[in-house]
């Protein structure tokens, strides 16, 4: 036997048994970006790797150790995109979309990062993002954050998910930050670690950033970036967090919120929850006004989050097991002999027409009554249509509830579509 080939480490099927949530959460997705006005945007999943360098930051874990970079047959160098704001930010460049103009964006696909693949943490994973461009108050820092908010409530998980908030400042704030920390870190170096020691001089802010504990306990000292914002910053900042409770969201404020990306400047923020161990950010965000100009074009403020989908439907599984399940039709149609086999052919098109919200499943390869029967029940129908000579010739269909404590009952083709319906409950 041929030796089989399998998928690359951290890279996943998508099964059948798990499409139907994905899409559900996609469609949902859709759904509320919609509602607010947000305008899809699609990029490709390769670009020029200087992108990404001069976007996350030379200093950044991204781009330090988890780009997939190669050469193109040409020899450029090219990545596969760690994440989509870059991307978004180069397209709008190069299509005009910022100068003096207001977008409200969203992207959603795969993105790649080389890491050591776990739960909740992939090789190649997918996040839904999105990205508004032109606006610089805390009105869209709040709309964007109540966006994401609404997607827990839909999705039934509010209860579950905290939102932690930072400033990060201005540069200049950053800047002057930067040096009050290095001075901290300077005298406890002895119980930083070598990660830590060495960010101290190339990127002391991540340091803030450390999972490791010992490090995570030096920091509860540490000078707060709070401390060091530029009045604009603050008030911003503290506009925010106003409205923030005039519009119900419960949240902390987390100095230590640096978050892992260079761009940053004024609001940060994660939803985080305990249901997924160690992954627990399952959302992440911020004002990155830099980024536009520094990517060549007019400058243009920013404000953005990404979430990652596969945390999101860890935590949905988690959260709701089964009901998360789906079935693969909601009808079933079986067939006894070959001239039932052709009527239903022809009554399942006539009901896909009147019905195109119900999924109906027609069954194929022949066999008796007992074998259909099984067969649609694996289908996760809620109700088998059956077909037979008397049915056929009283121009009648059998209907069986699979799932309730129903009785059976025969309706002529004319009514079929409606009983059904409400069988299944679509219209
Ligand atoms: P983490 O601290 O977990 O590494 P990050 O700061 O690198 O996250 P971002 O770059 O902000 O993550 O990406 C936004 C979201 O995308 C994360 O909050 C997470 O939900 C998801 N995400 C990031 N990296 C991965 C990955 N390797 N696998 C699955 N989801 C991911
Ligand atoms: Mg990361």
């Amino acid at each position: 036997m041929a030796k089989t080939i399998q998928a690359i480490r951290g890279m996943n099927d998508c099964l059948p048994q798990m499409s139907g949530a994905w899409n559900r959460v996609e469609e949902t997705i859709r759904q509320v970006v919609a509602n607010y006005g947000y305008q899809e945007i699609r990029t490709p999943i390769v670009e020029s790797t200087d992108l990404f360098k001069r976007s996350i930051g030379e200093v950044t874990d991204i781009v330090e150790k988890e780009m997939y970079t190669f050469e193109d047959r040409n020899g450029d160098s090219l990545t596969l995109r760690p994440e989509g704001t870059a991307s978004c930010v180069r397209a709008g460049n190069e299509h005009g979309l910022f100068y003096n103009q207001q977008q409200r964006l969203w992207y959603m696909g795969p993105m790649f990062r080389h890491e050591r693949p776990q739960k909740g943490r992939y090789r190649q994973f997918h996040q839904f993002g999105v990205e508004v461009y032109g606006l610089d108050g805390p009105d869209i820092d709040v709309e964007v954050i109540l966006l994401s908010a609404r997607l827990w409530k839909v999705f039934g998980m509010s209860e579950h998910v905290k939102l932690q908030i930072n400033s990060l400042g201005s540069n200049e704030a950053r800047q002057a930050y930067r040096d009050a920390l290095v001075a901290f870190l300077t005298k406890h170096e002895d119980k930083l670690d070598e990660d830590s020691r060495r960010r101290m001089t190339t990127n002391p802010l991540r340091v803030l950033d450390s999972k490791n504990p010992q490090v995570q306990s030096v920091l509860a000292d540490a000078p707060s970036l709070l401390d060091c914002l530029d009045v604009d910053s603050k008030e911003h900042f503290s506009q925010l967090c106003e409205r923030l409770s005039q519009a119900g969201i419960q949240y902390e404020v987390n100095p230590r919120l640096v978050r892992g990306l260079d761009y940053y400047n004024r609001t940060v923020f994660e939803w985080v929850t305990d249901s997924l161990g160690a992954q627990g950010t399952v959302c992440a965000g911020g004002r990155y006004d830099g980024l536009v100009e520094q990517l060549g074009g007019k400058p243009s403020p920013a404000v953005g989050f990404a979430l990652g989908l596969e945390r999101l439907v860890l935590l949905l599984e988690t959260l709701q097991g089964s009901a998360f399940e789906h079935a693969a039709a909601d009808v079933y149609v079986c067939a006894l002999g070959q001239e039932a086999e052709a009527t239903a052919l022809n009554l399942a098109e006539s009901l896909r027409d009147e019905l195109p919200q119900c999924k109906l499943m027609m069954h194929c390869g022949g066999g008796n009554m007992k074998k259909q029967l099984k067969r649609a029940d694996k289908s996760g129908a809620k109700v088998a249509l059956i077909l037979g000579s008397e049915e056929i010739t009283n121009r009648t269909a059998t209907l069986k509830p699979l799932r309730l404590e129903q009785s059976q009952q025969t309706v002529e083709f004319d009514n079929l579509a409606a009983t059904i319906a409400t069988l299944i409950e679509v219209k």
